[in-house]
């Protein structure tokens, strides 16, 4: 298959870009490079060098290449930021999602791949979480992926567009050759800045909340690997083949892990203490999100590899200590 890959510099993209590969598609790069990185991008990777939100730039593309499927990973991901610039979400994660949309559907390309998030189930009210469960996102972010579902129904209903949306829950780890990472900036997220706390790198560790209903009061997440992710997408290319198709996946281990939990694998995988400090609950927090990706394992044979936390920090930690800035400017 030629894949567009939109946002193929960014961290999942990325991992993608490689998985893909790999498995002897054709990816084709697109990324604005706002948050992608190109050291991230293998040599000799198709690449153009555009925003989303350039219908003349998409056009240009689509003419150019006869692209197979699509897949979008390109949006902002900062839940707090969501929630303080809003319009900046709104802009590029549901509007330039539009236009991709109206560029390959002008293009007869039909079938699509993205990038959803259990954010989009807000807090929910049951553990561990199925696909059919209530959508009722806490915030902006979330609001806009799920908007984003809910166009691409519109969509699949109206001119055929088959897609599928695989909803992540917490991306981790790094490539296992260590040649590519996590590297945003900035970075907000628990394994990276763990890991950088324990390398002296970063600041002591903050534990965002000791006092929920958890078994050791810190919020539980389900971890995945970032390639066990990008298989998935991969592993639903024969499903998308009947105009309409519209498919929804939760990915994840099931394996509820805690923020102490995190910290323990830290110190066990690097050997050094992860200083830290007890905070406040973050907002917008849910005390605990993790999978029941049942679906995904029926449907699409879909098992990660990386089950556990340990294995899939030892990746990001090979990662963090190779370059302990992340990707040379
Ligand atoms: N967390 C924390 N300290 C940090 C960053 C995150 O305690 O400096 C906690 C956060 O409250 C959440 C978990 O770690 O329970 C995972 O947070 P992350 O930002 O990595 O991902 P999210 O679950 O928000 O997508």
């Amino acid at each position: 298959m030629k894949v567009l890959v939109a946002g193929g510099a960014g961290y999942i993209g990325s991992h993608c870009v490689r998985q893909l590969l790999a498995a002897g598609h054709e990816p084709v790069v697109l990324d604005n490079f706002v948050y992608g990185h190109r050291a991230a991008l293998p040599t000799g990777v198709k690449l153009h060098e555009a925003s989303l939100s350039d219908p003349a730039a998409l056009d240009r593309i689509f003419a150019a290449e006869r692209i197979d499927v699509v897949m979008h990973f390109a949006a902002y991901a900062y839940v707090g930021e969501s929630v303080t610039d809003p319009l900046k979400y709104y802009q590029n994660n549901f509007a330039a999602t539009l236009t991709l949309l109206e560029a390959m559907l002008k293009h007869g390309v039909k079938k699509f791949v993205f990038s959803s998030t259990c954010a989009t189930y807000g807090v929910p009210e049951k553990m561990p979480m199925t696909e059919n469960l209530p959508q009722a996102p806490i915030n902006p972010y979330g609001q806009t992926k799920l908007d984003v579902e809910n166009m691409l129904k519109a969509f699949a209903h109206a001119y055929g567009l088959s897609f599928a949306a695989f909803r992540y829950f917490n991306a981790a780890g790094a490539a296992e050759d260590g040649a590519i990472g996590e590297d945003h900036n900035p970075e907000t997220h628990l394994i990276p800045l763990a890991i950088w706390a324990a390398m002296g790198t970063g600041n002591p560790l903050k534990v965002f909340g000791t006092d929920y209903p958890t078994p050791d009061g810190t919020c539980l997440r389900d971890y995945v690997h970032v390639d066990d992710l990008s298989r998935a997408h991969i592993a639903v290319f024969d499903k998308l083949a009947a105009p309409g198709t519209q498919l929804f996946y939760n990915l994840g281990t099931g394996n509820p892990t805690s923020v102490l939990d995190v910290i323990k694998a830290v110190e066990k995988v690097s050997g050094l203490k992860v200083p830290a400090t007890f905070a406040p609950r973050r907002a917008g927090d849910p005390p605990a999100l993790y999978a029941d990706a049942s679906k995904a394992k029926r449907e699409l044979n879909w098992t990660p590899k990386f089950q556990t936390i340990e294995p899939i920090i030892e990746t990001a930690w090979r990662w963090h200590k190779a370059r302990p800035k992340g990707y040379a400017k």
